[in-house]
């Protein structure tokens, strides 16, 4: 089983001709609504290839909330740990314009998660085959989840997205991380390659469209990416995510999880939305030929 413990949001996605100014007025050409949060996401992710997948987490006590909840079920997601807090939903609103994006996220029910409550979740933890966290959630609910693991040696990825919530203490505890290239530098500077040495077989930096790198202990080692036409990279950093949990649980050899994650991520990109291009198994099964 696969326990994700993130964010989960509605995505709010307005696009414009061009973003006003401050204080005016534009029109929109398009409004849509989906199902987003880099927790959600990476669930969403795992489950599609194959996975068991729990979730905790929290949704408000809003309508986005019991279309969240609809959603991660619809996509075989235990929500049975996801609380239902008094108020509203985490939201993305997402501006887009001419192939650029400006995002506000509002955490509502997400932040409302306590370091304290996750012991009730302790034996859904402990029974995990590995877990999987990114830091849309609380940072002492991030921190008392990855001593939990510890504790229980359960194998956690930890993917440090925002970065800015990110600290040293998390080093010891999380098995796995996976920063994209961006991710790596604000956390360990501009000589982050040194990073990979220190973290064998633990640290994986992705690379967008080149793939991912990391160090197996005696070289340094780059899995290419799976050549193709991107659409849409939203949630190709969740995808390889949610397929590199599915592999590891598998116990696939580290550098084919790492490609079977790539692959996954490839085909992600080509569509639109970020769960909206999340491949099957069969897909990515295909793809890696
Ligand atoms: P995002 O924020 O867009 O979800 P990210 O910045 O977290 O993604 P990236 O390093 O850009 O992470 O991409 C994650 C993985 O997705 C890469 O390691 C790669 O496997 C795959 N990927 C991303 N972009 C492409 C692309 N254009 N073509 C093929 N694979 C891609």
């Amino acid at each position: 089983m696969i326990t994700v413990v993130g964010s989960i949001n509605m995505d709010l996605v307005v696009r414009t001709a061009r973003f006003p100014k401050q204080g005016e007025t534009a029109l929109g050409d398009l409004y849509t609504t989906a199902p987003g949060g880099k927790g959600a996401n990476q669930a969403v992710a795992a489950a599609r290839l194959g996975g068991s997948v729990n979730m905790i987490g929290a949704v408000g006590t809003d309508a986005f909330g019991d279309e969240l909840l609809r959603n991660l079920e619809a996509e075989s997601v235990g929500t049975a740990s996801v609380k239902r807090a008094e108020g509203t939903s985490g939201i993305a609103n997402i501006l887009l314009s001419d192939g650029d994006n400006r995002i506000i996220v509002v955490p509502g029910a997400n932040h409302s998660l306590k370091a304290e409550e996750m012991a009730a979740f302790e034996n859904g933890l402990k029974e995990s085959g590995i877990v999987v966290m990114q830091l849309e959630m609380p940072i002492p609910v991030v921190q008392r989840t990855l001593e939990i693991c510890h504790q229980h040696g359960v194998p956690v990825i930890l993917n440090p997205a925002p970065a800015d919530g990110f600290t040293e203490d998390f080093l010891p505890y999380a098995t796995y991380m996976t920063p994209n290239e961006t991710e790596a530098e604000e956390l360990f500077g501009p000589e982050w390659e040194h990073m990979l040495e220190k973290y064998p077989n633990r640290l994986v930096v992705t690379l967008g469209s080149k793939g991912a790198r990391y160090f197996d202990g005696q070289k340094h080692v780059l899995v290419e990416g799976f050549k193709t036409q991107a659409i849409d990279t939203t949630g190709a950093g969740d995808t390889f995510n949610g397929a590199l949990a599915v592999a590891l649980e598998e116990a696939m050899p580290f550098e084919a999880a790492v490609r079977f994650a790539n692959a996954a991520a490839s085909l992600s990109v080509e569509k639109f939305g970020a769960q909206g291009g999340m491949p099957s198994r069969q897909e990515v099964l295909q793809r890696m030929g």
